[in-house]
């Protein structure tokens, strides 16, 4: 993905994307967003989507806690007394946090978007599903969603304009993919230079 529209996913969604700034032997998301333009929307929308589901879900800290402010919440209401039911209110949501997976990879493979996250509740790996299986008919390039096929053997993800200049020799991407390959590769020297001062500066 073009590094414009991947930075801007970065901005948009910092806690999903919190690994970028890791090391390669921590985390696979340095390598960056390995697919398409085409499949921004899908990326942008699933993380839109994770991030809400997480916000409106939070996780509960303290379980007992939980079940003991619910108990006396119950009471206050059937009470009447709606001071105090608020003031249980505040403490059962101060005891709850917002936690956001992070993503660990983000790339294409055999032709279909694979975004690979730690955690997450089942929720989101059936969103996440949906979205992998979605972009399998969203060509990977200009993300048109009409007449899109895949090739068989080393499988692309086009629609047909995109797979007329795919075909076509003179636009072979295999510049595009060795210019890849020979940024990475620049990539992961300048991470090993910057360890090893670190190390030195230690
Ligand atoms: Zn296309």
């Amino acid at each position: 993905m073009n590094t414009k529209l991947q930075n801007k996913l970065f901005e948009k969604y910092p806690e999903i994307f919190i690994q970028k700034d890791w090391t390669i032997q921590q985390s696979c998301m340095p390598w960056g967003i390995c697919c398409g333009d085409g499949w921004y929307n899908l990326i942008d929308n699933l993380c839109y989507f994770i991030t809400q589901h997480c916000k409106n879900n939070p996780e509960i800290i303290d379980k007992d806690l939980d079940d003991k402010l619910h108990k006396e919440w119950s009471i206050a209401l059937k009470d009447k007394n709606q001071i105090l039911a608020d003031e249980i209110y505040d403490k059962i949501k101060a005891n709850t946090e917002v936690v956001i997976p992070n993503a660990t990879q983000v790339k294409e493979k055999f032709g279909g978007l694979c975004f690979y996250n730690n955690a997450g509740s089942e929720y989101i790996r059936g969103a996440i599903d949906l979205v992998e299986f979605m972009s399998c008919s969203v060509c990977e390039n200009c993300g048109s969603t009409d007449n899109v096929k895949q090739t068989k053997g080393w499988i692309v993800t086009l629609c047909p304009k995109c797979m007329k200049k795919y075909n076509n020799p003179e636009n072979h991407n295999i510049f595009k993919r060795l210019w890849y390959s020979i940024r990475f590769k620049l990539w992961v020297l300048k991470q090993k230079y910057k360890n090893a001062k670190k190390k030195k500066e230690k």
